[in-house]
């Protein structure tokens, strides 16, 4: 297949801009990639296969370098400097794919199934499209998902089918749509002819069908995504919901251990541990559960005295008061004791935080919590809140006055949240808790850094409990919207494929339809063309023809007019004599035009017939001999006949058209030349089963220019208009002579130099002719003498002629002027022979023949036509109607002597 570009610089600047273009379209595709990383038409791939339609293999140095350069700068950015062995074997692998693939498509397409622009069948156009457009495309999918799997753990290789499957719809769509766009584009600028004159609507369908994929997937993924995030919204409501419940439970628990202890009589060590682990076995986030007692700073000593003793002296009293006035809120028990040691004897009134959720929890009558705080007893910092609920004086009424103190628990968060988050589709989602305003939150199920999350994607609310506010941040992860839609957008793009592929067979094939039809078109109207021209040049011809035959027929006519005239002037009977030859001879003249336009006319009908019989050849080149021998030494120029036979040589061929092909070709010689010589070369080999012939008509003359030798065997043409000025002539003698000459199994060929001469040759195989066969009637005017002869003819001046003629062959004859005269002399008298003219009034020959036949048999009484009525289908019909033969009009007085001598009864 060959693409002409308009120069080698269009071929070299595309070469370098399909090149570029598909690095390119590669980055803004990625650029414009949707949510879900899937780009649903991969244009570079159609670039690719167009590369490689055009130049072959020479393509792909130049798709090798875009396709290791886009995913380069894709994956590692602009940086070559730390290029490592395997991220370089990985994009190389991926270009040998995209070459791989090209080169197969491509190939495909040069060598068998052609320009898809062009394609000649449905069955191509299918080729193209299941075997180029879509299964071609695996090539490059396995090659470079294999390829991402071996060096990138996030491609796991079970995923290696469905990822295939999304490049692999890439790279078809990119190629069925993207194909034909490109090479209209090229058709417009680059190559030489355009040759897709007239394929607007495939570029239209194309680039329709390609806005319609990308924005069909646009708004699908859009769509997916706006689902995905109502889908957020409702499990922020869940996740809030289920904080409020933890959190309601951690103040359940504590009011449970409030509760508990007001009912003792005294808080007691024992009684309370009891509590507490019950409390802390039911309610795993409890890390720990105090109980702190509540006095004036008054009572402080007594407090230490008391820990002395429960303690062994190895718990101090800690934490001033802020105040003079505050009360001490002192850890007095905690459990579990052992690992929370350090806290017993701390005043927690102390810290502002707490000493306000202390004095809320009074007022709101119910449990408060503080901050978040970081609970340092493990190795790593546990977030956790204190929860106090206040312990009264059975049967209080002061609240203020009748506190004994609080229980009080440490919430551990992440159990807390972490139990409850669990129920939730977390894992779908990026979650953080936040205290208050602070900006690091104290929970997340993952890193997660505020910079990084997208506003759209991320979803806040609060809750509220204990007099603390937390926030909740909830974030859309893209690898879960795309692991969602993963499935429906393949299916999406598979419809479109399926979709594109049927639109775009239909387009190729309307395309060629209408190209072949254009094609159609434009040859039909060339050959009508030719045809216009051919026609007008005949027309031309024939009138240059007309032209010619009215000079031709004066030429002769002029001879008998004026001879004629003259001879009425003399009584000189050697005058006269002269004069009637010169008449004779123009008459001849006239009449062998009127034959050669008859000849014309039959060939022009496929009626022209080669009779056989038997005659001497040495006999027909013997006249030819004597006639131009005359002629040329007339003109002054040398005659020569050369053969190879000297005796009789006997054929069986049509003699008189010989003759006639002899004549024209040696009278043209003559004719043609002005000086030097004139030969007739016949040469006869004698073979096994016939003779073979070959006769050359070699002159000196003027010669035919090479480039007119193919005209003059066409009828009404001169090789030179100047020629019939020159030396007369009709334009009809070679147009015959090859028509017979093919007839009868030969060729003529003509070999020419202007200046040079001519030789006209001819070759013909002829049976061998027997010489008792042949019509050898001796045609002798006095046998006639006595004969009775019944003459039909209407017209005087044929009445005239033919009775001279029998009168001057002593023949006694009875004139009638129409076929019932006629048939009613036969049954008047008996004659030997009838000359019937076929064209008469009242009852014409052909019907009286018939009559005639009714009682005379061929044999009883011959009956002759006399006619001008010389076509092949006018002598069937005489000979069909009973006419034993035909002298045709003019008579001539020697055939008309033969033809009675043929019938004369002996
Ligand atoms: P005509 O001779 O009546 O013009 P022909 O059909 O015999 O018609 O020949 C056609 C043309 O071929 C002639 O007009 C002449 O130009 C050319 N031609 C034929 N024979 C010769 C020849 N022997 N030498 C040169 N030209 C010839």
């Amino acid at each position: 297949m060959q693409f002409q570009f308009r120069t080698a610089y269009h071929q070299w600047a595309t070469y370098l801009l399909m090149t570029v273009s598909y690095f390119v379209l590669g980055k803004i595709l990625t650029a414009f990639a949707f949510q879900d990383q899937v780009l649903p038409i991969w244009l570079p791939a159609g670039v690719g296969l167009v590369g490689v339609l055009i130049w072959g293999w020479r393509f792909l140095p130049g798709l090798f370098i875009a396709s290791a350069l886009f995913n380069w700068t894709t994956a590692h950015g602009n940086t070559f400097s730390e290029a490592t062995l395997s991220q370089q074997l990985q994009v190389s692998i991926i270009a040998l794919g995209a070459c791989l693939q090209g080169l197969v498509g491509g190939s495909i397409l040069r060598h068998w199934l052609g320009d898809p622009l062009r394609m000649r069948t449905r069955k191509h156009i299918a080729y193209y499209i299941f075997l180029v457009g879509i299964f071609c495309n695996l090539i490059s999918a396995n090659i470079g998902v294999f390829s991402l799997s071996l060096f990138n753990p996030e491609y796991q290789f079970s995923h290696h089918w469905q990822n295939v499957v999304a490049w692999w719809l890439g790279d078809s769509l990119g190629i069925l749509i993207f194909t034909p766009l490109l090479l209209l584009m090229l058709d417009a600028w680059a190559f030489k002819q355009h040759s897709y004159h007239r394929s607007r609507n495939v570029f239209a369908t194309s680039f329709v069908l390609f806005l319609s994929v990308v924005l069909t997937t646009y708004l699908y993924n859009q769509g997916n995504v706006q689902a995905a995030k109502r889908e957020a919204q409702r499990e922020l409501r869940l996740i809030e919901n289920l904080l409020l419940q933890q959190v309601n439970l951690s103040m359940l628990a504590v009011q449970g251990v409030a509760a508990k202890l007001q009912s003792l009589s005294e808080v007691n060590a024992d009684e309370f541990h009891q509590i507490a682990e019950q409390q802390r076995a039911r309610y795993p986030f409890l890390r720990a559960i105090s109980w702190n007692v509540r006095l004036d700073q008054t009572q402080g000593n007594a407090l230490q005295e008391k820990f002395d003793t429960l303690y062994d002296g190895r718990v101090k009293l800690k934490g001033l008061p802020l105040t003079p006035d505050d009360p001490l809120v002192v850890v007095t028990y905690i459990s579990p004791q052992t690992e929370n040691f350090s806290a017993l004897g701390f005043n927690v009134y102390s810290r502002e935080n707490r000493k306000q959720a202390l004095e809320n929890s009074i007022i709101a009558v119910q449990p408060q919590a503080t901050d978040i705080i970081e609970l340092i007893q493990s190795n790593t910092p546990v977030p956790a809140y204190l929860l106090f609920s206040p312990v009264y004086r059975r049967g209080a009424t002061d609240p203020q006055a009748d506190i004994l103190g609080y229980a009080t628990a440490v919430v551990q968060t992440d159990t807390l949240l972490g139990s409850a988050l669990k129920q939730s589709q977390a894992g779908s989602y990026n979650i953080a808790v936040y205290d208050g305003n602070e900006a690091e939150p104290f929970y997340s199920n993952h890193a997660l850094s505020a910079a990084e999350v997208a506003a759209e994607n991320l979803f806040e609310t609060r809750i509220q409990f204990g007099g603390q506010v937390w926030r909740i941040k909830l974030e859309l992860r893209a690898d879960f919207v795309a692991s969602l839609n993963h499935r429906q957008t393949v299916l999406l793009l598979l419809l479109q494929l399926s979709i594109t592929a049927l639109i775009i067979f239909i387009v190729l094939l309307n395309n060629y339809q209408h190209y072949e039809l254009n094609h159609l078109v434009e040859q039909r109207t060339q050959s009508l063309r030719q045809a216009v021209e051919d026609a007008e040049r005949a027309n031309q011809a024939k009138s240059r023809f007309l032209a010619n035959m009215s000079h031709e027929l004066r030429t002769p006519l002029n001879a008998v007019v004026g001879f004629a005239s003259l001879m009425k002037t003399t009584d000189s009977f050697d005058t006269l004599q002269s004069y009637a030859n010169r008449i004779d001879m123009a008459a001849k003249t006239l009449l062998n035009l009127v034959n050669d336009i008859l000849d014309i006319a039959k060939i022009e009908s496929n009626h022209l017939v080669i009779e056989q019989h038997d005659f001497n050849l040495q006999h027909l080149l013997g006249r030819i001999d004597s006639l131009f021998a005359t002629s040329a030494a007339d003109k002054g120029l040398q005659w020569q006949l050369n053969t190879n036979i000297s005796g009789a040589c006997w054929l069986k061929a049509d003699e008189l058209r010989m003759e006639q092909i002899l004549l024209n070709l040696c009278s043209n010689a003559v004719k043609f030349t002005d000086n030097g010589k004139v030969t007739l070369h016949c040469e006869v080999l004698h073979g096994d089963s016939d003779y073979l012939l070959t006769f050359s008509i070699i002159d000196t003359g003027i010669g035919i220019d090479y480039h007119k030798q193919p005209l003059i065997f066409a009828p009404f043409t001169q090789a030179d208009a100047s020629t019939s000025r020159r030396f007369g002539g009709t334009g009809l003698g070679l147009a015959i002579s090859k028509e017979l000459v093919e007839l009868m199994a030969g060729e003529l060929t003509v070999k020419s130099a202007p200046g040079q001469g001519s030789t006209f040759t001819f070759a013909l195989r002829c049976p061998f002719g027997d010489a008792q066969l042949a019509q050898n009637i001796e045609a002798d005017p006095t046998l006639l003498k006595g004969m009775q002869v019944l003459v039909a003819e209407d017209n005087p001046v044929n009445q005239l002629v033919i009775k001279a003629m029998l009168q001057s062959i002593d023949v006694e004859f009875v004139l009638v002027s129409d076929g019932q005269q006629a048939v009613d002399a036969c049954q008047d008298q008996a004659f030997d022979l009838v000359l019937m003219d076929c064209q008469m009034p009242l009852l014409d020959g052909y019907q009286a023949t018939a009559l005639l036949r009714k009682r005379f048999t061929q044999q009883q009484l011959p009956v002759i036509a006399l006619t001008a009525d010389v076509m092949p289908e006018d002598k069937t019909y005489a000979l069909a109607v009973g006419f034993n033969s035909h002298l045709a009009k003019p008579l001539e007085r020697d055939k008309l002597v033969q033809c009675l001598t043929q019938y004369r009864k002996s």
